[in-house]
C-alpha cells in the first residue's frame, strides 16, 4: 500500500523551487523545466502552491481509496489524481495495489477484510478498470469489482450521459442540451449473481442457466433512487428534472417485468410530481439513437444498464467520455470511469483520461467538494472545446498530454 498525499507534503525548509520541480503533480519535467522562471511566482503564491499540491488537507480531509487496477486505468486515475490535487480539495489519497498484477504475483484479489477496511477508513473509492487478457479466468476483475458492488451493497450505478460538445456526438443535428439524461442501473442483481449451472456439459443435450435475480428490495430501492435522484438533481441548464422512465422487458421476462412494473407504480404514487414513463428496452435503444432529447432519469436493472449505458456512451464521444458512480447513501461508494481497461490501447499513452477526470468531479460532488467539482467539469468542456483531447475525440494529445492541460487549468 502506498499513500499518495505522504510524497506531496511540502518541506517548508526546502526552497519552494526544488520542490516544485520535484513534487509537481502536472508532471516533474513541465514544472522542472520552468523552474527558475517558477522561483518568484512562487514565492509569491505560496498559499497558492500549496493549494496546488493537495496539502491544506486537515482533520476535514475526505480519504479516498485508489484502486488504478489493469490496462489504461493505470493510465487515467494518475491523471484524474493530478486534476484533484490541482483543484486544492482537502482530500487524501491512499492506493492500493489490487488488479492482474497483483493476483499473478501473489494470487490475491481482495486481501482479506479488504472491503470492510474500505468502508471503514474511506470516504469514497476511486477505481480505474479491471480486466487482463493475462487473467484467462478475469477472477481477479470479478471479484474486485462486483465484489465492491455486491459485498458493500453499492446497489445503484449512477451513469450521467451528457453531450459536451456537438462535434463530439455521432448524430446529425444534436447540440449538448438534447444529450442530458442519467440511467439508474441496479447494481448489485440480475444475471450478474452468476447463479446457475450447466449440465451435461460438452454434450449435445447440454443445458445452461443463468438466473436473473430480482428481489422485491432491490428492485424497490433502486425504483425510489431514481425517483429522488430525479426530484434533487437539475439539468445542466439548471431547469429541473421531471421524469422518471422504467426500462424493462416485460412482455417476454414476465415474472421479473411483473414485480419491476409494480413496484414502479407504487414508488411512483410517493413523487406525484414527477411524470411516469416505460419503454421495453429495445425500443428504448432504438429511440435513444433517434431521439435522445426524450430521455430524463432511465432506471433500469443490472444488465440493460450496462448495454444502455455502452450505447449512451458513443452520444458523448464513446467510452472515453463516460463517467459513473457506484452508490449506497450514507456509505462510502465507488467512482469509476463506464470504459474499461481496454488492452489494445493499454500503455501507448492514447486512452482518453476524460471520462476518469469527470468521474473524478463527480466523487468530489457526492462528498460536498461541489466548486472544486465544478471547476473541474469546466475545464475539461474547455479542453473538447478547444480539441485538447485524445484522438479518439478528435485531439491530438497523449493521455499524458491532456491530462496535464486539464490539471494546469484547473490550478489557474
Ligand atoms: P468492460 O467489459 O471491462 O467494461 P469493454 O468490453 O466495455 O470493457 P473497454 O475495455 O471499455 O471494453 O474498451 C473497448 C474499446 O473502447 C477499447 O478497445 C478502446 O478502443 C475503446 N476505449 C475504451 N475506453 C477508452 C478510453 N478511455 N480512451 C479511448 N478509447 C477507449
Amino acid at each position: 500500500m502506498a499513500h499518495y498525499l505522504s510524497p506531496f507534503f511540502l518541506d517548508v525548509k526546502k526552497p519552494l523551487t526544488a520542490e516544485l520541480a520535484e513534487r509537481c503533480p502536472a508532471g516533474r519535467g513541465g514544472f522542472a523545466k520552468h523552474a527558475n522562471s517558477l522561483e518568484s511566482w512562487a514565492t509569491r503564491r505560496r498559499p497558492a502552491c500549496v493549494r496546488f499540491f493537495g496539502v491544506d488537507s486537515q482533520h476535514s480531509s475526505k480519504r479516498i481509496a485508489v484502486i488504478p487496477g489493469d490496462g489504461i486505468g493505470q493510465e487515467v486515475i494518475p491523471q484524474a489524481l493530478n486534476v484533484i490535487r490541482a483543484t486544492g480539495a482537502a482530500v487524501e489519497f491512499t492506493e492500493f495495489d489490487w488488479g492482474a498484477d497483483r493476483y499473478l504475483r501473489d494470487g490475491t484479489t481482495v486481501p482479506p477484510d479488504g472491503f470492510a477496511m474500505l468502508a471503514r477508513d474511506f470516504d469514497a473509492i476511486f477505481a480505474g478498470a479491471f480486466g487482463d487478457p493475462r487473467v484467462k479466468t478475469n477472477i481477479h476483475a470479478k471479484e474486485i469489482l462486483l465484489g465492491m458492488r455486491f459485498q458493500m451493497d453499492l446497489y445503484a450505478n449512477v451513469r450521467p450521459v451528457r453531450l459536451l460538445d456537438s462535434a463530439l456526438c455521432p448524430l446529425k443535428n444534436v447540440e449538448p442540451k438534447d444529450v442530458d439524461f442519467v440511467v439508474i442501473r441496479e447494481n448489485t442483481e440480475g444475471v450478474y449473481g452468476d447463479l446457475g449451472g450447466v449440465f451435461k456439459k460438452g454434450t449435445p443435450d447440454e443445458i445452461a442457466t443463468q438466473e436473473d435475480i430480482n428481489t422485491r428490495k432491490g428492485v424497490e430501492r433502486i425504483i425510489r433512487y431514481a425517483f429522488e435522484y430525479c426530484h434533487r438533481h437539475t439539468k445542466q441548464d439548471g431547469s429541473p428534472r421531471r421524469s422518471v422512465l422504467m426500462c424493462d422487458k416485460s412482455n417476454a421476462m414476465t415474472h421479473a417485468g411483473g414485480l419491476w412494473q409494480r413496484a414502479f407504480k407504487e414508488v411512483a404514487v410517493e413523487f406525484p410530481k414527477i411524470t411516469t414513463q416505460h419503454m421495453y428496452v429495445d425500443a428504448l435503444c432504438m429511440q435513444v439513437v433517434r431521439d435522445p432529447r426524450q430521455f430524463d432519469v432511465v432506471v433500469t436493472n443490472n444488465m440493460f444498464g450496462d448495454i444502455i449505458t455502452d450505447l449512451a456512451a458513443a452520444l458523448q464521444g464513446g467510452l472515453g467520455m463516460a463517467a459513473s458512480g457506484n452508490i449506497h447513501p450514507g456509505r462510502t461508494s465507488m467512482f469509476e470511469p463506464v470504459h474499461g481497461s481496454a488492452p489494445p490501447i493499454a500503455g501507448k499513452n492514447l486512452a482518453n483520461p476524460f471520462g476518469a477526470i469527470l468521474t473524478a468531479a463527480m466523487m468530489l460532488a457526492h462528498l460536498g467538494l461541489t466548486s472544486e467539482s465544478e471547476k473541474i467539469e469546466a475545464v475539461v468542456l474547455e479542453a473538447v472545446r478547444q480539441k485538447k483531447g485524445t484522438q479518439d475525440i478528435g485531439g491530438t494529445l497523449g493521455t499524458r498530454e491532456a491530462g496535464q492541460w486539464v490539471t494546469e487549468r484547473v490550478c489557474l
